[in-house]
């Protein structure tokens, strides 16, 4: 297979069928590679997207595309489903692509089109020019990039997502990166390569909704600096050292003021004052370093990232469009 693209599916059954005809006339682009694979990963789904992705495969309508589906035993999250995905990939160039329309094949396939024209890049990323979702959410999606850059260790460049093709030199190394907690836009910038960035504009969603709550972007934004940096850690140690300097410099002042001008400093208001600071601080710091010490006792578990239920590979080139018990080959199905 010349392209494979992975397409991370939760709860998209109403997207599937669309998703496929989409493709499928965009494989008349001239960008278009010869042989695809589209690769569904099914992330736990409820309303029965792996069925639908199994009855698309039976009915193939051109001979190029050839359809994969992993469903996973439960839903492990965006990132999890993009490793299984990356992990079964054959094409010797892989993209993602989420399933609900948003962003447009035809974009993966420039993507395509531009490595194998440039054999010195080895990963194109789509950067959205605009979002199309609430003003709050894209303040806080603009000020998680800022701070991550401005004290991260690696910088993310705005507004990249994992919608992207590369080469397999890309997959490899990301697939080396065993991590319990993955957060791709940190992995892509992490392994480095030559990477090319290509404009374009996401289109509103097909049907269903986003499975991404306000809350799951905090809790992934926090995921992020987490797994990227260890500045919060250091940052706890500059906030002992500053308050330990003001407490100084207050006990020379008080000290003072009492020998010198023989000022009697009224004690209880200035004792609650200091205790609640430094209870703050002392929580706040405790609460940093549990967010670090949870991470590494998840990862020392070595858990798998996600767990596949079964796979199906159908080969389309074969297929004729027929009912299921007649003409339809047998689909390979392993149970792991
Ligand atoms: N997705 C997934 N697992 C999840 C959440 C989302 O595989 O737990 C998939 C989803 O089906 C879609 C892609 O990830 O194909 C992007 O999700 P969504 O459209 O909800 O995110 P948004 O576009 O709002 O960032
Ligand atoms: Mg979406």
């Amino acid at each position: 297979m010349e392209l494979s693209l992975i397409i991370p599916c939760h709860n998209e059954a109403e997207n599937i069928e669309p998703f496929v005809d989409l493709i499928q006339a965009c494989m008349d682009s001239p960008d278009a590679p010869a042989t695809l694979e589209l690769l569904f990963v099914d992330d736990g789904s409820t309303d029965g997207t792996f069925a639908r992705v199994t009855q698309m495969m039976e009915c193939p309508t051109t001979k190029r595309i050839s359809i994969k589906a992993i469903e996973l035993s439960r839903n492990f999250g965006k990132e999890a489903a993009m490793l299984a995905g990356l992990e079964s990939a054959s094409g010797a160039l892989i993209g993602f692509i989420d399933a609900d329309l948003q962003q447009d094949p035809a974009i993966s396939f420039q993507m395509f089109a531009y490595l194998q024209h440039h054999p010195d890049t080895d990963c194109v990323a789509a950067v959205q020019e605009e979002r199309k979702e609430g003003a709050l959410r894209r303040w806080f999606k603009h000020r998680f990039y800022a701070a991550f850059n401005a004290v991260g260790d690696i910088d993310l460049p705005a507004n990249a997502s994992d919608f992207r093709v590369f080469r397999r030199n890309v997959a490899d190394a990301l697939m080396s990166m065993p991590e319990y907690f993955r957060f791709s836009k940190g992995l892509f910038a992490w392994v480095g390569f030559h990477t090319h960035t290509i404009p374009y504009k996401p289109r509103e969603r097909h049907a269903g909704s986003t499975s991404w709550s306000f809350r799951d972007l905090v809790h992934y934004a926090v995921s992020g600096i987490v797994s990227f940096t260890t500045w919060p850690l250091r940052l706890v140690l500059y906030l002992g050292l500053l308050t330990s300097i003001a407490s100084i410099i207050y006990l020379i002042v008080v000290l003072s003021e009492y020998l010198i001008v023989g000022i009697s400093v009224p004690g209880y208001p200035t004792l609650v004052c200091l205790l609640l600071l430094f209870f703050g601080i002392v929580m706040l710091a405790l609460g940093i370093f549990g967010e670090y010490l949870g991470r590494i006792y998840i990862e020392g578990k070595r858990r798998p990232v996600y767990i596949a239920r079964q796979m199906r590979t159908q080969d389309l080139t074969q297929m004729s469009c027929a009912p299921a018990d007649q003409g339809a080959h047998p689909s390979q199905e392993d149970d792991r």
